[in-house]
This record gives C-alpha cells, sequence and structure tokens, in this order.
C-alpha cells in the first residue's frame, strides 16, 4: 500500500496547497481526466512528473461535455481505485470537485470554440467541445498549472486545447503525449469497459485497419479509395455505425488540399454496439 492521496474538493483548499509549493519553488503540472483510470492515463502523469515536481490529477466527470442522450450516469466511476492508482504514480494531489463546486448556481459563461473545433466530433456532438473548453479553462484557472498533460488518444480534444490557449493567451504550456495501447494495438480507454467480450475481440481491428490505410497510402493510394476500403473493413470487422474516417491536415484539421505536403492525421470513430471507439494516427 502507498500513502493514501489527499483528495481535495474545494478551491480554497486547492490554492492553499499550490500557494505552499509555489513558494518552494516547485514547477506544477495539470493532468485533466474524468477518472475510470487506465496505464494511459497513468503514462500522462509519468511524462508530466519527467517535467514537473508537483502533478496534480483532475477527476471531474464533467456533465456539460454530455449530451442528454450520451453516457453521463452510466459513466464508470472508481475514485478509490484511481487514487491507488495515483499514489503508486507520483501524483502528488487528486483535484476532485462536485459539480455544484465547478458549477454553482448561476453558472453562465461558456467557452465557443470554432475552427479546429469544427467538424469530425461536432458533427454528431455539437455541444462537445464547448464544454471541454470551459472546464479545461477553469480547471487551468483553479490549479495555474506551469503546464497540462493532454492524450493524442483525444486528438481532436488536444488540438482544441492548444487553440483556446493561443487564443485567450492563457499563461501555461500545452505537452501532448502519445496514445498508450493495449497489447493488441487497442487504444486504451474508459469507454473499453462498455464492451462484451466479442466486442473485446473485434475492437483491435480499428487500429489495424487503420495502419492498413496508412500503408495503403504511402503506397500511392487515393485518400478517397484507402478511406472507401477502410470503411468496408470496418463494417467487415462489427463496426456497424461509422461516424467518421478522416485524412485532415494535422495542425488545422481541414481536409488535405492535393499536392501539397503536409503532415496529415487519419481520424476514426466508430461503434461496437452501444460503444463508440475513437482513434487517430500520424500518416
Ligand atoms: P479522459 O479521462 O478519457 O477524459 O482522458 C483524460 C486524458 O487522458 C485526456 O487527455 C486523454 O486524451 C488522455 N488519454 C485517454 N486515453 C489515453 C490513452 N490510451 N493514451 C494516452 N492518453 C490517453
Amino acid at each position: 500500500m502507498s500513502t493514501p492521496l489527499p483528495i481535495v474538493r474545494t478551491t480554497q483548499a486547492l490554492r492553499q496547497q499550490i500557494k505552499a509549493w509555489r513558494r518552494d519553488g516547485d514547477l506544477i503540472a495539470l493532468v485533466p481526466t474524468m477518472g475510470a483510470l487506465h496505464e494511459g492515463h497513468l503514462d500522462l502523469v509519468r511524462l508530466a512528473l519527467r517535467q514537473s515536481k508537483r502533478v496534480v490529477v483532475s477527476i471531474f466527470v464533467n456533465p456539460t461535455q454530455f449530451a442528454p442522450t450520451e453516457d453521463l450516469s452510466r459513466y464508470p466511476r472508481d475514485e478509490a481505485g484511481d487514487a491507488e492508482k495515483l499514489a503508486r504514480t507520483g501524483c502528488s494531489l487528486i483535484w476532485a470537485p462536485t459539480p455544484d463546486i465547478m458549477y454553482p448556481s448561476g453558472f453562465a459563461t461558456r467557452i465557443i470554440p470554432a475552427g479546429v473545433a469544427d467538424g469530425l466530433e461536432t458533427d454528431t456532438r455539437p455541444q462537445f467541445f464547448g464544454g471541454v473548453a470551459t472546464v479545461c479553462c477553469k480547471l487551468f484557472s483553479q490549479v495555474t498549472p506551469d503546464i497540462a498533460v493532454f492524450g493524442e488518444k483525444d486528438y481532436q480534444q488536444l488540438c482544441v486545447v492548444q487553440q483556446m490557449v493561443r487564443d485567450l493567451d492563457l499563461p501555461l504550456g500545452i505537452v501532448a503525449a502519445p496514445t498508450t495501447r493495449e497489447a493488441d494495438g487497442l487504444a486504451m480507454s474508459s469507454r473499453n469497459a462498455y464492451l462484451s467480450p466479442d466486442q473485446r475481440t473485434a475492437a483491435p481491428a480499428l487500429f489495424r485497419i487503420m495502419t492498413e490505410l496508412a500503408s495503403q497510402l504511402k503506397a500511392g493510394g487515393s485518400i478517397h479509395d484507402v478511406t472507401t476500403a477502410a470503411r468496408q473493413q470496418l463494417n467487415a470487422a462489427g463496426f456497424a455505425k461509422i461516424d467518421y474516417v478522416e485524412i485532415r491536415n494535422a495542425k488545422t484539421l481541414a481536409p488535405p488540399i492535393a499536392g501539397t505536403d503536409v503532415p496529415l492525421r487519419l481520424l476514426v470513430a466508430a461503434w461496437l454496439g452501444t460503444t463508440r471507439l475513437i482513434d487517430n494516427i500520424t500518416l
């Protein structure tokens, strides 16, 4: 058993601790999460620890980024298990505000990101990045970290946060962490817990098909042909519904312009039963 971690639930107690660390000249990193932590989250903490003495992990299942039809009430929660994992990893403090601390009665301000937030995720989840940007902005104000670490697993989200920090001159650096995968290639995700045994067996096809698409594109295949083939393969592998299979400019997330040589990213969102999986790779 490792020493239990402080779990802080009021902004006052949080600010007191941050102030004490600042007095000692410690650098502070923030890793925002929604809990139900897996190795991917812990890799973000390990990366943060390489750059900062103090790592705050926030655990907050943010209601404003869920649509009424989405999985807010059944989203997995395991604070005791999370605290145990974080203590072992070297995290300094858990910031776990309740919804009424985060959104007290009368709360009425929302950040509305555009640019990289347009399309892809927002084609089917229009409310999503407004909720993410607003809660991240609040987390940054509460914790005042030197850096915040985000996973490339949620690539468009990472781009949205980077853009918000630039646009609003927020005084912190955003660090991107590579995606942590299971041995069979499936990107780790708290939502993988929803998969039935059969769906879990089918799920690694997503990363395999994405990797094949990357090779076909490199071998000279056209974007239209390789994405069409990938959609068919995903359907055959059991992904009955596909939200998108898109190749985009890795920086702007705009569709690539033929003949230009810019870094590209493949982004996919597809459903196995009632579970939506997203993944992305560099091309
Ligand atoms: P979540 O708790 O799912 O909202 O994720 C919290 C943070 O962990 C986000 O920055 C995610 O991008 C990141 N994350 C989630 N899964 C992974 C993974 N498999 N590899 C790396 N980062 C991840």
